[in-house]
């Protein structure tokens, strides 16, 4: 099934600390004792090379998981086989021992078998049909504000640890983009309030999250769907409705792929929904990549214009949110 896209939706974004923010380098920095003794991650900026500080994609990426589990946790409670422990050993019962221990060898048994969680995001053996990709500052950021900070005891409340020095980004913007490909909508839909959440600033990101730092808000600056190897003059209306998976491999010689859709139980051919945006649709009749376009590219945005372009591309998306919420009710049912 991942040889080949059917569909992908391309969130360009924008991240702006709202408070002090720390993700941490590997540590060489015990070697030079002119640094402080927690520093920001940096590496070459791609437009300029020079060096800058930057928002990991595997970071972000780790971010915006944990929340989607707690928000599949919340809605269908705990058990490993709707959202397993990634990072539990032996006997935890996660997608991957799982897997191995009832040995499914096939593609699409291997892909029913998995948690929620795992069929977006992936576990070692499963490929991600989700990546994020690193965040940049627009021009490269190297120096920075250093704060001090104390290790709490936890048990007699003094100080445990310090005080030691931590290098801290407390504004500016980094910029981004995630894509998701052969998505289904109910993955769209919790994708979307896991952004919401992480957008209005609920959850936080990189050090010492329990002691404040890590504030941020999220603004999606343009969202892209597109459908790779389709074409205009077939059945499908790309500018009109939203398509999940299972409803772009029901074709197989002009009929449907029914047991395709059942062996990956995925939602089948009622995975699409209508909508109205107001996007810039591209029929692509010569490549064969239908998309549409909605939103603004993040340097003609204006700090006024970044809230309400971010709720106008929200809005649209939001109709995969009704997808996952009929998800969550057969998936209980
Ligand atoms: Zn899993």
């Amino acid at each position: 099934m991942h040889k080949r896209r059917v569909n992908e939706l391309q969130l360009q974004y924008v991240i702006k600390p709202a408070g002090p923010i720390l993700i941490k380098s590997g540590g060489e920095t015990a070697l030079n004792p002119t640094l402080p003794e927690m520093t920001f991650v940096r590496t070459r900026h791609p437009q300029t090379g020079d060096t800058t500080i930057y928002l990991p994609g595997s970071s972000l990426k780790g971010v915006i998981r944990s929340h989607s589990e707690r928000i599949i946790r919340t809605v269908l409670g705990d058990g490993p086989e709707t959202c397993c422990d990634l990072l539990g050993g032996r006997g935890s019962q996660n997608c991957q021992e799982r897997i191995k221990s009832r040995r499914l060898k096939e593609a699409p048994e291997q892909y029913r078998e998995l948690c929620l969680a795992c069929r977006i995001f992936g576990h070692m053996d499963h490929a991600s049909h989700f990546l994020t990709a690193d965040a940049f500052p627009p021009a490269p950021i190297d120096n920075l504000p250093v704060r001090q900070n104390v290790a709490i005891d936890r048990l007699s409340g003094g100080v445990a640890a310090g005080p030691f020095d931590m290098e801290v980004a407390l504004e500016g913007e980094f910029h981004s983009q995630l894509t998701l490909y052969n998505f289904e909508l109910w993955q769209v839909g919790l994708l979307i309030l896991a952004l919401r959440d992480i957008g209005e600033g609920r959850v936080r990101l990189g050090f010492a999250k329990s002691r404040g730092l890590g504030e941020v808000h999220l603004y999606l600056t343009q969202a892209t769907v597109s459908y790779p190897g389709q074409f205009a003059s077939s059945a499908f209306t790309f500018d009109k409705t939203f398509y999940g998976a299972g409803s772009l491999v029901k074709m197989k010689n002009g009929a449907a792929d029914t047991a395709f859709v059942r062996a990956y139980d995925y939602v089948g051919q009622t995975d699409q929904i209508g909508w109205e945006v107001n996007g810039a649709y591209d029929p692509d009749e010569v490549w064969g990549r239908p998309s549409l376009r909605f939103g603004v590219a993040p340097d003609q945005l204006t700090p006024a214009t970044l809230a309400s372009n971010h709720n106008t591309i929200m809005g649209a998306l939001a109709v995969s949110v009704k997808a996952w919420a009929q998800f969550v009710r057969e998936y209980k049912g």
